[in-house]
């Protein structure tokens, strides 16, 4: 098999396009027209290929689509206007009153607030650490259907169990839902453990500009759907393999229709395309930058896989190609948050990460602010903690910022 971006760049060259245009087109149409009605009925059956309506399928969005199951070494993928609809539609499509779901408890915070909406909806959610299989497997029950769980767990990055997870899965027939977007399919291809459907906001690394929001669920190949109660008899026909995803697609985006634009595909796709390039330099920056403030005096603590000292080091040097491009720290008590954070220059004060800009965030103030200081204490968020994610900057720059800061912030001591 060519190499990972060998096969990104050349992916829209698997179906012919228009005048040997290299790029995808951005076709910026609701609806399609066919001469023959019959035609038009066939598309809509489902009996020959066609396109039918904006909200399930766009030419521009499904080249962005077969990118995606490319670069996930997947069967089929399906695009969404953002990770959060990726996330939500999946599980609405395939998880019904009375089922029950497995949870990391380290999650993106908005994923954890979706999660709570389940509950009241009659989707109980369990949250373990999922850091240990046996805590996962100890919150089966009965009615699980789906387990759930992020490969790097932000602001702390903790590494799931990953790999004895997907084994656990496979052993008891359930879904297994891996959250691929801190490593994205660069540094990590969940297939690889197991995952049966993989999710990527496409927001972050993928896209990698933060200039479009996007969204996918990637089918694996690995979960015999023929085992699930939860699909329709209509999506029962043709490959197996295809049943759930078809399911996501033809119900879960017709019925909430968080569709993405085919300019924002277009966006996306192109940063698709220098994915694994960002990636080796993001990575570098951020081993750098680690490097540099595990030593400093003025921090209490650096939170990294790619440190020694943490607790799922060579869980993260065993599975992904780099140990992510995210790290967070907590300053010592003598620097004054706000003081160091606005010093800085080339760091951009912002959320989001996966960014070609590198960007700091103080998590407690944020991000983790609605949760409150009982709640963050208890997930191990300092008030001092500060996420950076890294860009694509020359990596002297970032130390000479970070380094900056300091300088003026050791004048708190005297
Ligand atoms: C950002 C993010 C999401 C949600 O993606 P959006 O495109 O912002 O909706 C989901 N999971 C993780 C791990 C994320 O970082």
């Amino acid at each position: 098999m060519k190499g990972f971006t060998t096969r990104i760049v050349h992916s829209d060259r698997g179906k012919p396009i228009e005048h040997g245009s290299l790029q995808k087109p951005i076709h910026a149409t609701v609806a399609y027209g066919y001469e023959d009605a019959r035609d038009l009925a066939a598309a809509f059956q489902g009996t020959k290929a066609g396109y039918t309506y904006g909200r399930q399928v766009n030419p521009t969005v499904e080249a962005l689509q077969d990118k995606i199951t490319a670069m996930e070494n997947g069967v089929q993928s399906v695009c969404f206007g953002t990770g959060m609809a990726a996330i939500g539609t999946t599980l609405f499509s395939l998880l019904r009153a009375g089922d029950h779901l497995v949870s990391s408890s380290f999650l993106f915070g908005n994923t954890n607030s979706l999660f709570n909406t389940f509950g009241a909806h009659g989707i109980d959610v369990t949250f373990v650490d999922a850091t240990d299989v046996a805590a996962v497997a100890a919150a089966i029950t009965p009615a699980t259907k789906m387990v759930f769980v992020e490969t790097i767990a932000n602001p702390r990055t903790q590494v799931s169990a990953l790999r004895e997870i997907g084994q656990l899965c496979a052993e008891r027939t359930l879904v297994y839902f891996v959250d691929n977007t801190m490593t994205s399919p660069y540094l990590f291809q969940p297939g690889e453990v197991q995952a049966s459907l993989v999710i990527n906001s496409l927001t972050k690394y993928i896209g990698g500009h933060g200039n479009a929001l996007g969204g996918s669920v990637t089918e694996m190949g690995r979960y015999d759907w023929r085992t699930f109660e939860n699909i329709y008899d209509t999506y029962k026909n043709g490959d197996h393999e295809k049943w759930a995803i078809t399911q996501i697609k033809k119900k879960g985006l017709r019925d909430f229709g968080a569709a993405l634009g085919p300019e924002a595909a277009h966006h996306l796709a192109v940063g698709a395309e220098t994915l694994g390039l960002r990636m080796e330099r993001q990575c570098t920056n951020t081993r750098k930058m680690t490097d540099y403030l595990s030593g400093h005096p003025l921090v209490k603590a650096v939170y990294y896989p790619g440190l020694v000292e943490h607790p799922e080091h060579h869980r993260a040097l065993e599975l992904f190609r780099y140990p992510g491009a995210l790290f967070s720290f907590e300053l010592d008590a003598s620097v004054d948050l706000w003081e160091y954070l606005n010093r800085l220059e080339v760091i951009v004060k912002s959320s989001n990460l996966g960014d070609n800009r590198t960007l700091a965030i103080p998590v407690a103030h944020t991000i983790y602010y609605e949760m409150g200081e009982r709640r963050r204490a208890s997930m191990g968020i300092d008030e001092s903690l500060i996420r950076i994610s890294a860009g694509i900057e020359e990596s002297d720059d970032l130390l000479d910022d970070l380094a900056r800061a300091f300088g003026d912030g050791i004048s708190n001591n005297d």
